[in-house]
């Protein structure tokens, strides 16, 4: 449960609030801002969702979601209507997702569908649209536009990128490290400053196209970091040295920092793939070739792939091969598999003609074609039973703390990949693995030894 260390505002000081699009960013923002006093007015066009909400049922897996929707239930709405919505609030977040198109590009058909909903449903002067969703540079002036072509120039607009990261998203909105707020008038960007306040963070105060320009280099800076340790991990398996260490040593120079630094089968999430993409195809589309954003792509899909090479040194041919995931989740704390490298992972091994089982600790059911294929398992321990191979894939504590030991004598073979350097090394070889982690050279694999038919692997 996470605990409230904010002081709901006096009545007279409550705002009308609306959150367009209650997603992983929607609801948390419309939650927190309940639980610090507002009016919140949440509208999805997911009706399933709505109706779940209006149920007291949180369709995302969010740590200390839950107890908040009930803590704030008084102070919360959840509606289908745009109408409701536009009726009941002056300040209005849209936070609906921008999926990456084919291009590259940022898909903002949802956001010009909102401008188009709120128009119809008779938005108008007094009311504040503040964009939450990452979207290009341009597309709030763009916007902007389009409101004065529809009568609404006295419609005011600001960007507010939001940078909580899913598992701590809670924590991450009440406690935020900046608050970025993009105006093109300072009376609209006052108000929001006002919103923030409690929560006593640094606000950066800017035009909108610059804010919207935070959002991407933050995010491709961090992806960059990223995919730069896993390049140095993968130096390191040829040389003999250890990333976990390197990056310690590396970390402890306030110029570089330790955040970011922790080597692993590559990075996904619904933002991190899909932002730098935008942001290469942006640099793309006004002119500038982004030279090191192509690397840090393509490093990061070759990392994912490395995993299969490590398993067939092992294991040679992949063809019939039992293959363990553990973890599908693009991180712990969440229940989202979005350009989760699991899915390439999986895809790749069915591809080899490798038999998949899966296990993660919150994702059960609902990943149909994404997962095609793979044979979802209700524990890790089912995943593994008779398994050549085993991928810790995300580093759910869970997983991390299993009975390694026990489990081993289970396999059939017992090749053990951690793709999140999440395991003790040493007790995993001396409990018999064929152990490799990310950029840990100095770990020697023992030879792949086929337990025998006597054995009893249950
Ligand atoms: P999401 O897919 O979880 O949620 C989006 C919601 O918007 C969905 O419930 C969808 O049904 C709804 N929606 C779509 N069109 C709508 C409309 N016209 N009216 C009302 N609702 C509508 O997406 P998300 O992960 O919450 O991301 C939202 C935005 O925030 C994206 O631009 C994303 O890049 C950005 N962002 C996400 C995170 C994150 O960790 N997920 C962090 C920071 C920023």
């Amino acid at each position: 449960m996470v605990t409230r260390t904010i002081e709901p505002v006096s009545d007279g000081l409550a705002q009308r609030i609306g959150v367009i699009g209650a997603g992983y960013v929607g609801l948390v923002t419309g939650v927190c801002l309940a639980s610090m006093g507002h009016n919140v007015t949440l509208r999805d066009i997911d009706a399933a969702k709505v109706t779940a909400l209006n149920d007291g049922d949180v369709p995302i897996y969010e740590h200390g979601l839950t107890e908040l929707v009930k803590a704030n239930d008084d102070r919360l709405t959840f509606t289908l209507s745009m109408d409701h919505l536009v009726e009941r609030s002056e300040l209005i977040f849209i936070a609906v997702d921008t999926p990456p198109t084919y291009s590259g590009d940022a898909d903002l058909s949802r956001v010009r569908a909102v401008i188009t909903e709120f128009a119809k449903a008779g938005g108008g002067e007094g009311q504040v649209l503040i964009m939450k969703s990452t979207v290009p540079v341009g597309t709030g002036e763009r916007i902007r536009a389009e409101l004065r072509a529809r009568g609404l120039g006295l419609v005011g607009y600001c960007s507010n990128p939001e940078f909580l990261r899913e598992g701590t998203a809670i924590g991450d909105f009440l406690r935020p490290d900046r608050v970025v707020i993009g105006q093109f008038e300072p009376r609209h960007g006052d108000r929001i400053e006002a919103l923030y306040r409690p929560l006593g963070a640094p606000v950066v105060r800017t035009s909108v196209a610059s804010a919207e320009m935070i959002k991407y280099a933050s995010n491709a800076f961090l992806a960059t970091k990223i995919s730069f340790i896993n390049e140095i991990a993968n130096v390191c398996e040829e040389v003999g040295a250890d990333v976990d260490v390197v990056a310690r040593g590396m970390g402890l120079d306030p110029r570089i920092g330790p955040s970011f630094l922790r080597a692993g089968i590559g990075f996904g999430g619904s933002c991190f793939p899909k932002d730098v993409a935008a942001l290469k195809q942006l640099a793309g589309d006004s002119g500038y070739h982004f030279q090191l954003l192509t690397s840090v792509i393509e490093v990061n899909e070759l990392q994912k792939r490395r995993v299969i090479g490590k398993l067939k040194k092992h294991l040679g041919d992949l063809e019939g091969k039992r293959v363990a995931l553990l973890g599908l989740a693009f991180k712990p704390g969440t229940d989202d598999i979005r350009e989760a490298s699991s899915l390439v992972l999986a895809a790749r091994l069915l591809a080899e003609g490798a038999v998949v089982r899966a296990f993660d600790p919150v994702i059960s059911d609902g990943v149909g074609e994404r997962l095609r294929g793979v044979d979802m398992c209700a524990t890790a321990e089912a995943a593994m039973a008779d398994a050549d191979a085993a991928v810790l894939v995300t580093e759910w504590d869970s997983l991390v703390g299993l009975d390694w030991p026990a489990l081993r004598s289970t396999m059939r073979k017992a090749v053990l990949i951690d793709g999140r350097n999440a395991l003790d090394s040493e007790a995993m070889i001396g409990a018999g693995y064929t152990f490799e982690g990310i950029g840990r050279a100095s770990v020697r694999s023992r030879a792949v030894t086929e337990l025998s038919d006597t054995q009893d692997r249950r």
